[in-house]
């Protein structure tokens, strides 16, 4: 069986909105799975990601769930109260080559602004960036300071270098009129690398710049908060959020089943 129609065969959705969770960076966010895997789809294999492992790698865009299937979905919560409407979930994001179309689908229907998470590392393709210039709030990962640690930390399984994907998020940024933040997880492989990524940030321009390190159950230890405040201070002169230092607030996920599949902690 060819790899495109094992992803088929593991495309069951039961649902593909979830939450909403509590975000730290988004609020009350109701979360939408366009590529609902039961296992992790991701173009990455990150080693600190709270998913386990990628048991779907994949560098090429496709079709995972109907615009049909969303509008049902996005139908039936639209009472449901929450501050953003954020493409996430077991997988890769842009992986669904539907994206663009879901955005606009979904800011019809809910009266929600939509935010995308995304590892940023199919954003040198135009048609991805076509889609995320759609949302609201983009928010573009950034784990390295370098190609080399880029693949020791993030395990692509992509062609392109971590030089053309930074160029294609100034390209992004520069015709971008929403907000653009990144997000940076800092571990002990790049904690020492804080001063160069905070130079690859003032070069982006981001309105935001959110410093995480993994506080979810992974292989991976988080560094400490007096760790993050020290990194912190490499990011002078920028709007910067940290994750020990945001709230979150109380939110009650409409499937719970369905949101600890994708958020094992909430
Ligand atoms: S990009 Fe996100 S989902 Fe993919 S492996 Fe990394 S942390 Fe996990």
């Amino acid at each position: 069986m060819s790899p495109g129609k094992g992803l088929i065969a593991d495309t069951e959705v039961k649902s593909i909105i979830y939450g909403p969770v509590p975000s730290w960076r988004l609020g009350r966010s109701l979360g939408v799975d366009l590529v609902s895997t039961n296992e992790k789809t991701c173009s990455f294999d990150c080693i600190y990601c709270q998913l386990g492992k990628t048991i779907h790698p994949l560098a090429k865009r496709r079709q995972f769930v109907t615009i049909d299937n969303l509008s049902q979905e996005l139908t039936s919560v639209k009472n449901i109260v929450a501050d953003y409407l954020t493409f996430s979930g077991m997988a890769e994001p842009t992986l669904a080559s539907n994206l663009g179309e879901a955005i606009s689908l979904a800011k019809s229907i809910l009266p929600l602004p939509v935010a995308v998470l995304t590892n940023s590392s199919l954003m040198p393709r135009e048609d991805v960036c076509h889609d995320l210039a759609q949302a609201d709030v983009v928010i573009a990962k950034i784990d390295a300071p370098n190609d080399q640690l880029f693949r020791k930390i993030n395990n692509p399984v992509i062609d392109y270098s971590f030089d053309q994907i930074l160029g294609s998020i100034d390209h992004f940024r520069k015709r971008f009129r929403g907000k653009l933040a990144l997000q940076m997880m800092f571990i002990a492989a790049n904690k020492d690398y804080a001063r160069q990524m905070a130079d690859i940030a003032r070069q982006l321009l981001p309105d935001e710049v959110q410093l995480n390190t993994p506080l979810r159950p992974c292989p991976i230890k988080p560094l400490t908060p007096d760790e993050i405040a020290i990194i912190e201070k490499e990011f002078a002169g920028l709007k910067v959020v940290s994750v020990y230092q945001a709230s979150k607030p109380e939110v009650v996920p409409l499937n719970l089943e369905e949101t600890l599949r994708r958020r094992p902690k909430l």
